[in-house]
């Protein structure tokens, strides 16, 4: 049989699916062919594959680097659940384990073994790679070998190690990391310049991307999660520790099943939560961006942010944890003026070299165009990413489904920037508008703005337009906050040409929450297997849910490794009668069909 049939088998029988998707075919090819190559695939692409199934074919050990022990066992936990030879190697093993897994390679008891770096990286470990038959080398995450990503790996860079003393091994790194600069780091590090590099679209076109303006970020994300993800397992991104902490502390008060990550808890009982939000289904983790990579939960409904990341590639890579199983899922983010400013004061306090605060001023002022944009989103992530291809509006995101409107804001930013100027460039976006509105304050009087030129000259703007405004210009790079005050706004050199009249400020309108019909409709008709189910079927998945939950629980795994929500809903809509029917539905191949099979059709034999 041809190699490639033989991958078409190995992916119908073990994983129980009927084709592959995008460029995997290629990869494995490739691979099991022998060569090195860097795939770039976003995250749910389906890049395990790309090496599982080439080890499968090629005989021997395939050796996969993974900088997470946490979740190593998780994944070769899933491969035994299709019935593949797998094993891990880490810390989490005593000496006595290690060592049978380490006779186990040399005995030819594995198809693939998940090593963290350390490890790989003893001469201990090397010399015993000399003596195992190797099949290739998977470098995950491999964007961890970048010294400007924040999961940073040292022992990534030592990793060349591989190709110097098994040049005869293939290679194969993968990461969902989009930009051009990390891309070419890996390349170097890893002495890839010669391997081929798959590259796949990053559209994630089930994730919906939505933008609002902050006013009360903790209370607009609650009745986010209460209108749209009722039950649903989400990922709630915070800047620091301590907003981690205290917005866990209180979604858990309105209900909420929250749990707190940070890099300030221990790690038992960081461990812990992850195991819980990775097990449980329905738990929101609360997080700093310490949270995230490696985690394969397919079901994750929605990522919320309630600080600005800190670039596009930051916001890409956290919303691509949504709905990796590929159903509806949500990217949404409150984004205000206090971002901006917390975010410019960040760069410029660093105490970093001027060089690094440039790349961080622009890839910031990248990330606000993102948030600013009156056009399709998608369409400017992707064209962030070089994906120039991708020019048609999406048709799912805000900006999409709620168009904003677009004013001449000349006249209103005229009137912040003067007023800015006239009250000596010492104060917040709160006591400008103040002035503006002409609001008796006591400050008013106090500082006797009540006098000056610009007092209530901006009544025809309410105070959340105008803190629109004002926000805008700081995006803009028209205001600055980065003097000494608290988020005091000072002009820029850029502000003179507004002032003067010589240049007109287009500003961005956020429509009127009037339109919750609208926007329930626009929610309908998403492609959402799991809401459009009639009452029966509705029974059915539940039933199946609840099977699965005890399942998982006596086999010590996620829910998600048994079956993704996926298969579930499938199995309510094509309700298989007979082992060969259900050996038809995705995520069912051979070995979980005997593992699970009966059980299975005794659940579906009660359905009429
Ligand atoms: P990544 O590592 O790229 O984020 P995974 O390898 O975890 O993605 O795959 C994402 C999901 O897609 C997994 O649940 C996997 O089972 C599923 N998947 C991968 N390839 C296919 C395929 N060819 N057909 C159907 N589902 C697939
Ligand atoms: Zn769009």
């Amino acid at each position: 049989m041809s190699m490639m049939l033989r991958a078409h088998a190995l992916l119908k029988d073990i994983f129980g699916y009927p084709a592959f998707r995008g460029r995997q075919a290629e990869v494995i090819a490739h691979v099991a062919g022998g060569g090195d190559c860097l795939v770039l695939m976003p995250t749910g692409g389906g890049k395990s594959l790309c090496y599982q199934i080439p080890a499968l074919l090629r005989g021997g050990v395939a050796v996969v680097v993974s900088p997470l022990i946490a979740l190593m066992r998780d994944q070769v936990a899933a491969l035994h659940e299709a019935g593949v030879r797998a094993a891990f190697l880490n810390s989490s093993l005593s000496q006595m384990e290690a060592a049978a897994v380490e006779r186990g390679m040399l005995t030819g008891k594995y198809d693939l073994v998940y090593v963290a770096p350390e490890r790989l990286l003893t001469p201990r470990f090397l010399d015993l790679l000399v003596r195992t038959p190797l099949s290739l080398f998977a470098i995950d995450e491999a964007h961890c070998v970048s010294q400007w990503g924040h999961d940073f790996r040292p022992e990534y860079i030592q990793l060349s190690i591989l190709h110097e003393r098994f040049p005869n091994v293939p290679r194969i790194a993968l990461t969902a990391t989009a930009d051009g600069v990390t891309r070419k780091e890996i390349i170097e590090r890893l002495g890839l310049d010669d391997a081929r590099v798959f590259v796949s679209s990053f559209d994630r076109p089930n994730i919906r991307y939505r933008i609002v303006d902050k006013a009360n970020g903790k209370a607009q994300l609650l009745a986010f999660i209460r209108a749209e993800h009722d039950g649903d397992a989400g990922i709630v991104y915070c800047l620091s520790r301590k907003k981690v902490e205290e917005t866990a502390a209180w979604l858990v008060d309105k209900g909420v099943r929250a749990l707190a990550y940070h890099a300030g808890i221990s790690v038992p009982e960081r461990n812990r939560n992850q195991e819980k939000f990775l097990r449980d289904d329905g738990i929101v983790m609360v997080a700093t961006i310490a949270f995230g990579m490696g985690i394969d939960k397919p079901d994750v409904r929605f990522v919320a942010h309630l600080d600005l990341p800190k670039s596009v590639e930051g916001y890409y890579q956290e919303t691509g944890r949504a709905g990796r199983d590929g159903q509806a899922a949500d990217a949404w983010m409150a984004y205000g003026l206090g971002d901006v400013v917390q975010q410019r004061r960040m760069i410029e306090g660093s105490g970093a070299e001027a060089q690094f605060k440039r790349v961080a001023s622009a890839k910031l002022d990248a990330l606000l165009a993102l948030c600013e944009a009156t056009a399709c989103r998608r369409v400017r992530l992707l064209d962030y990413f070089g994906e120039v291809a991708a020019s048609t509006a999406c048709g799912n995101c805000d900006v999409c489904l709620d168009p904003p409107q677009v004013w001449d804001g000349t006249v209103a930013a005229q009137k912040a920037l003067s007023c800015a100027y006239r009250t000596g460039q010492r104060f917040g976006a709160g006591h400008l508008i103040d002035v503006l509105r002409g609001n008796d304050t006591g400050r008013m009087r106090q500082w006797g703005h009540d006098k000056v030129s610009t007092f209530g000259i901006g009544k025809e703007l309410d105070e959340n337009a105008w803190r629109a405004v004002f926000r805008q210009l700081a995006a803009l790079g028209l205001l600055t906050a980065d003097g000494e005050g608290h988020g005091s706004l000072r002009l820029t050199p850029a502000s003179r040409a507004v002032l003067n009249g010589s240049q007109t400020v287009f500003l961005r309108l956020q429509p009127e929450r009037k339109k919750t019909a609208a926007k329930a409709t626009a929610t309908a008709a998403r492609e959402d297997k799991f809401a459009t189910f009639d009452p029966a079927a509705r029974t059915l998945w539940e039933q199946l849910r609840t099977w699965r939950a005890e399942a998982a629980k006596k086999h010590g795994i996620p829910a998600y490794v048994v079956f993704h929500d996926t298969t579930l809903a499938e199995l309510v809509r094509l309700r298989p009668r007979t082992q060969n029917e259900l050996r038809q539905v995705p995520g069912i191949g051979v070995h979980k069909l005997k593992s699970y099979g009966d059980s299975l059709l005794e659940i579906l034999r009660y359905q009429g």
